[in-house]
């Protein structure tokens, strides 16, 4: 291997028919109670990128997506007639869950993994990937939430993660789900008593398998937090959802808990937001 990147550089002029769009809505006029998000739904890369120079099953793996995710998502939407949005393609091309500022945002490794055509990515290139496809996903959202927060009821945000049940060859995640937020838990106590009806053995992690650390992600900080909006990442163990049926299984478990809490303990307040800078 030598020191040229050797892969084509994004360029949106040669985004075509056979390439998704940036994200896909779902729901635009559902209830307002929740709005979700999917970060991280799709493995797709742009068709002329040559898939980052990765081997192919390197884009099957979770560091391509979260496994499941989407499915979730998807059912989430429609159980709770709920406005959702799905980015549309992998998080190894530009990843929106991190601000553009990140070392992360084009990450250049990823669970062992090299990525190719990440190696040398100019401001332009970076800015180009942003523009057509991370952009697009977070304006749409904003835009949604600033219509619903006009209206009758706050929303909940709601963002949907899957995470692997190993990372870097570490030690077996136990949890079955995660909820993690950063400075406003109000979601959490409701929401593990919820799950721990439906659920009586289930293994929550609080804060893990990951914490929210306001200036390395961003659509909690941004879309929840950034707005003093009621909300919560929930992240969800890939070997749970990894087929149609365990998908179903646990979006129904997440839609009710989701649910049940929001009538008991709602409706939720804006409160003041902790803004980060960018
Ligand atoms: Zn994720």
């Amino acid at each position: 291997m030598t020191d040229m990147r050797e892969t084509p550089p994004f360029d949106p002029a040669r985004l075509d028919t056979e390439d998704p769009p940036p994200f896909t809505r779902l729901n635009p006029d559902g209830r307002p109670s929740f709005v979700l998000t999917c970060d991280h739904a799709s493995r797709a890369v742009p068709g002329h990128m040559d898939g980052l120079g990765l081997a192919a099953g390197d884009l099957s793996r979770h560091i391509a997506w979260d496994i499941g995710a989407a499915e979730v998502t998807r059912q989430l939407a429609e159980r709770l007639d709920a406005p959702a949005f799905l980015a549309g393609y992998s998080r190894l091309v530009i990843d929106c869950n991190r601000p553009l500022t990140s070392p992360t945002s084009i990450p250049t490794v990823s669970d062992g993994s090299e990525i190719p055509a990440n190696r040398d990515v100019s401001a332009a290139e970076a800015a180009a990937r942003a523009d057509a496809l991370f952009w697009p996903y977070h304006r749409q959202i904003a835009g949604t939430l600033d219509r619903l927060v006009a209206g009758s009821e706050i929303p909940i945000f709601v963002a949907v993660h899957s995470f692997t049940p190993q990372l870097n060859g570490g030690d077996a995640r136990p949890w079955h789900i995660g909820l993690l937020w950063e400075h406003d838990g109000r979601l959490v106590a409701p929401l593990r008593a919820a799950f721990s009806s439906l659920v009586p053995d289930i293994c929550i992690g609080h804060n893990q398998p990951y914490a929210i650390v306001g200036p390395s992600d961003y659509s909690i900080p941004e879309h929840g937090q950034n707005r003093g909006l009621p909300h919560i990442e929930i992240e969800i163990r890939q070997d749970l959802i990894d087929t149609q049926e365990g998908a179903e299984l646990w979006a129904g478990r997440v839609a009710e808990a989701l649910e049940s809490m929001r009538t008991e303990h709602g409706p939720f307040e804006m409160l003041t937001p902790v803004k980060h800078n960018p």
